[in-house]
């Protein structure tokens, strides 16, 4: 993904003339590699679900380019393009609403098999049944509905149909949010197992850190539309530059000692600003503890700024340790 920028029109009045733009997505670029997990970690209204239906074609994109085995979207023909789509599959946050209520289980199973035209009824109902056992449901779940089944349970179903194609990539768009928080582990293990097993990549996309500290192996961090911080998944999780990812980091518990002696959080104050009308400079500086006049005028680079650190787009990044965290704003 490079340079990826989704904006969107906001109409109004009688003649509904633009009267302003979301600039949801303004310049991101990553990649992710055979069978590896990529995070994208906001909190909610920062761009990362329109990052993953943007690259899904859900969305068009305003400028920037996706490409899938080097190959760009935009420039494919129809026919690869349905190819692509094989490769690439979605994964709902609600479980609930995403999954059509009055067909079983089976036939939504086999459904991405027959619209792609895979096999014949016989093969496509013993895949059907691979699929459920490969997420831990049963074969009886086949003649079942989805309001007969756990949040969790439902999720499965989500996860096997997006795999019934085998694809290579799958966009998770927070998988576990709508999950009780005990269902959440075993949802995330899932993941895991099905990761080693058949060798998918995945984004997934999170609203706290916490979520994909065990599966992560790069975490991309957003704030209003950009990427601020782009690392290995254990230089952002031990070392992270950018204020705003010690931020949500101060809220994950994690075992790493030299964290834990910090025993600190850092509450951000303010308010998320408005993507139609973003600050000027640093995305971050209205609610940054270390801002200081530059960051008013001046946008800064996601770039390398500490010896083997993450990219971070943070003027100070170099001077920031973990042990800077906003006097007078945290708690033991
Ligand atoms: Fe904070 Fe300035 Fe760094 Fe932005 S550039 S994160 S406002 S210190
Ligand atoms: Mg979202």
């Amino acid at each position: 993904v490079d340079g990826l920028v989704k904006h969107f029109p906001i109409r109004g009045g009688v003649l509904q003339r633009q009267v302003a733009t979301v600039r949801a997505v303004d310049g991101v670029s990553f990649r992710i590699g055979r069978g590896e997990t990529l995070a994208l970690v906001g909190e909610s209204g920062c761009g990362k679900s329109t990052v993953g239906k943007t690259i899904m074609r859900f969305h068009q994109p305003t400028a920037g380019t996706v490409r899938f085995d080097g190959r760009d979207l935009a420039a494919m023909k129809p026919r690869e393009l349905r190819a692509v789509r094989r490769d690439i599959q979605f994964v709902f946050q609600d479980p609930f609403a995403s999954l059509p209520a009055r067909m079983p289980v089976g036939d939504i199973l086999a459904e991405p098999l027959e619209i792609h035209g895979v096999g014949d009824r016989r093969s496509r109902r013993a895949r059907v049944v691979e699929l459920l056992e490969l997420v831990g449901l049963g074969a009886d779940a086949v003649n079942r509905y989805p309001h007969e089944f756990s949040g969790g349970q439902r999720q499965r179903v989500g996860i096997a149909r997006a795999l019934a194609l085998e694809p290579r990539l799958l966009i998770l768009d927070e998988p576990v949010s709508a999950l009780d928080v005990s269902i959440q582990a075993q949802v995330v293990n899932l993941l895991a197992r099905l990761q080693r097993q058949l060798g998918v990549a995945y984004l997934f996309i999170a609203h706290d850190l916490a979520v994909v500290q065990h599966l992560a192996h790069r975490v991309a961090v957003m704030y209003l539309g950009h990427i601020v911080e782009y690392g290995d998944a254990d230089t952002v999780f031990t070392r992270p530059a950018h204020p705003y990812t010690q931020a949500l980091l101060s809220a994950v518990p994690v075992p790493d000692p030299r964290l834990r002696d910090l025993d600190r959080r850092i509450l951000l104050t303010g308010d998320l600003p408005s993507p139609a009308d973003p600050p000027a400079g640093c995305p971050f500086h209205t609610r940054c503890w270390k801002a200081e006049e530059r960051c008013r005028a001046e946008r800064p680079a996601l770039e390398v700024r500490t010896p083997g650190g993450a990219d971070s787009a943070c003027h100070f990044a170099a001077e920031a340790e973990l042990t800077s965290g906003p006097a007078g704003r945290t708690a033991s």
